[in-house]
């Protein structure tokens, strides 16, 4: 983990480096940076035995980008990658480095992509080319590419190169720069070819290895979940709603996640906040009280602001980003389990982390199992048990004396059932938060879209009035709404008496304003105080939707309904012509063909 005696601005950086840390949240140098940055700084080889997730590519981009000669054209600084995406990733942090460094440019240079453009780009000025073995090899070749003035050459994932057969391709590179040139090697582990080339190429190295320690950490049960990048927002939202927490410590890599996925999580209703190193001692403090008074339940933090946090309730800790070293691992899962608890930790692995997840596993001693995603039946019985739980609590701590009365009134003045009251109380209470999962749906585990994340709450919380309302998470199965075509979909069956004549009307809501059955059933009984058996068939388009109603209905009804909104948007409640029911039956049998069709169905209105 990183070391907090130690910060960026005790290193010889240029004050547009420090500037651009800062921006992107690095708080402290990991192990790896604090080891290597001193050496590259100091013109020295070097042999670093890390994987990815160690913080190793800003622990050499760093000390190459305060020491280059910006008035040198021709490339002076190499970094070779295994693959193309490695190259594109460094390159890319490279940039994001230098962003306040003017004129600097870095080229990454991988097969599959045009040579044409990259003949071209190799024209102009460069400082720093990342490439692929085979494609760099090709461009010397063609001399398109001279190393000639190279000052610094990077073997990045060394070991994966010669996994990959790229050994050969390596040393004629190394052959073909200047033998001054100072030398870095990364590599996870050390096999015998990698020794022999970094005895043969480099000078004088200095070795750093992050050690693993081996720690017992029996208390608490490890988990890991296979998810990356954008994923990872909606994984950490399922297991705030399905597993069984008290509170969470989430770690991430930088100050700007904690702050950002804070936010998110109090969108969506959590009760969370960032701990992080822009915290003075009071604040950070004051946070850590909200945590063990439970007005916080999710705390999002970096490892140096968590560092030596002692909070028994804290029952989970989810590894957001990978940490930098097995000693951080066990020093992040640390904080549960404690004061003789069980606790439970889950690390989200990204496919390039795999090795550090098993290099955990071997110092740890101990397997991390596979973690099964929540399944939707899962989650529905979990708030099940919560809503079930708020109600009881309410009856054995609350003076319900007048809801009592209040029920009865109710009752009685309409001669409806009270359990149709208490039914229709707790359908009103929990109606953002479906209790059921969809008939016919089967029990794979929903994967959210980026934009739709499950929402749920523990222990349940107020909404925000102004929140916009969705039923349910969209799920891989159900077309997204652009390509849903805007037939009508029966939501609700009729139930209405036989006797009763219906009329259709249109409303302006729609699945694109999310609007569903429920949500109009709700608004329509509440508003015009319509028994819900009263209210028929209703059909979601896109942006409108059509419901019945009894005919003969009273026209101040009518027109209040007209002003009734679903969040922003208007009712618009209007009566539909025999015409327009007509129309629209039309378009929506001709939308199925087109859907059919075609992959893009047209929208129309009636
Ligand atoms: P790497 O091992 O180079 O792939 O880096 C792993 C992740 O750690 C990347 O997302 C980096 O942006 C991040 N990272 C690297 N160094 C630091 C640091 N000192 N503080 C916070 N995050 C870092």
């Amino acid at each position: 983990m990183p070391d907090t005696d130690l910060s960026f601005a005790s290193f010889a950086f240029p004050p547009a480096l420090l500037t651009a840390l800062n921006e992107v949240g690095y708080e402290t140098p990991s192990p790896i940076q604090a080891a290597a940055i001193p050496v590259l700084l100091n013109g020295q080889d070097l042999i670093g035995q890390a994987q990815t997730g160690t913080g190793k590519t800003a622990a050499f981009a760093l000390p190459i980008l305060a020491r280059l000669d910006f008035s040198q054209r021709a490339p002076q600084v190499l970094v070779l990658t295994p693959t193309r995406e490695l190259a594109i990733q460094v390159a890319a942090a490279f940039q994001s480095y230098a962003r306040h460094l003017p004129g600097f440019h870095v080229l990454p240079i991988y097969g599959g992509q045009s040579m044409y453009q990259q003949l071209r780009s190799l024209q102009r000025p460069v400082h720093v080319v990342v490439g692929t073995p085979g494609r760099v090899m090709d461009h010397l070749r063609r001399e398109s590419l001279s190393l000639a003035s190279l000052r610094a050459l990077v073997l990045d994932e060394a070991d994966e190169m010669l996994r990959m057969g790229f050994l050969e391709e390596v040393t004629f590179i190394l052959e073909h720069t200047p033998e001054t040139r100072q030398t870095a090697l990364f590599s996870a582990t050390m096999p015998e070819p990698i020794r022999q080339v970094a005895q043969r190429y480099l000078r004088d190295p200095a070795e750093i290895r992050i050690k693993a320690k081996t720690s017992t950490v029996e208390a608490i049960r490890q988990r890991y979940w296979p998810v990356g990048g954008m994923h990872k927002f909606d994984a950490l939202t399922r297991i705030l709603e399905a597993e069984d927490i008290d509170a969470v410590l989430v770690f991430v890599h930088t100050k700007t996640a904690t702050v950002e996925i804070a936010e998110k999580l109090a969108a969506r209703g959590y009760a969370s906040a960032a701990l992080n190193g822009d915290l003075n001692q009071a604040q950070r403090e004051k946070t850590i009280e909200q945590l063990k008074n439970r007005q916080i339940d999710v705390l999002i933090a970096t490892d140096v602001a968590a560092r030596g946090l002692d909070v028994p309730r804290i029952s989970h800790v989810v590894n957001y980003d990978i940490p930098y070293d097995i000693e951080g691992y066990v020093h992040r899962i640390g904080r549960t389990g404690r004061a003789g608890r069980t606790g439970k930790a889950i690390l989200f692995v990204a496919p390039r982390e795999i090795r550090m997840l098993r290099a955990i596993e071997r110092a740890t001693r101990q397997p991390i199992e596979p973690m099964r995603a929540p399944t939707r039946a899962a989650i529905a019985e979990k708030r099940i048990g919560q809503f079930k739980q708020t109600v009881f609590d309410a009856i054995a701590s609350e003076d319900l004396e007048f809801f009592g009365s209040l029920v009865d009134e109710m009752a009685e003045e309409r001669g409806v059932d009270q359990r149709d009251l208490a039914a229709a109380l707790a359908w009103l209470v929990q109606r953002d938060r479906p209790l059921q999962t969809e008939p016919g749906q089967d029990d794979r585990p929903p994967r959210p879209t980026a934009s739709d994340e499950p929402r749920g709450r523990f222990p349940p919380r107020e909404r925000a009035a102004q929140e916009p309302v969705r039923e349910r998470p969209r799920y891989e199965d159900t077309p997204p709404p652009r390509e849903r075509a805007p037939q009508a979909r029966p939501e609700r069956p009729a139930r209405v008496p036989e006797d009763v004549e219906m009329v259709r009307y249109r409303l302006d809501v729609g699945h694109a304003q999310g609007a569903t059955a429920k949500h109009i059933v709700g608004a329509i009984a509440n508003e015009a105080g319509i028994d819900s058996q009263y209210i028929g068939r209703i059909d979601i388009y896109d942006d409108f939707s059509t419901v019945d109603l009894p005919e003969g209905m009273p026209r101040e009804l009518l027109q209040h309904l007209k002003k009734v909104r679903f969040g922003k948007h208007k009712f618009n409640l209007t009566a539909m012509s025999q015409p327009q029911i007509k129309g629209l039956a039309e378009l929506s049998a001709e939308s199925v063909k087109q859907l059919r069709g075609s992959p893009k169905p047209r929208r129309k209105r009636p």
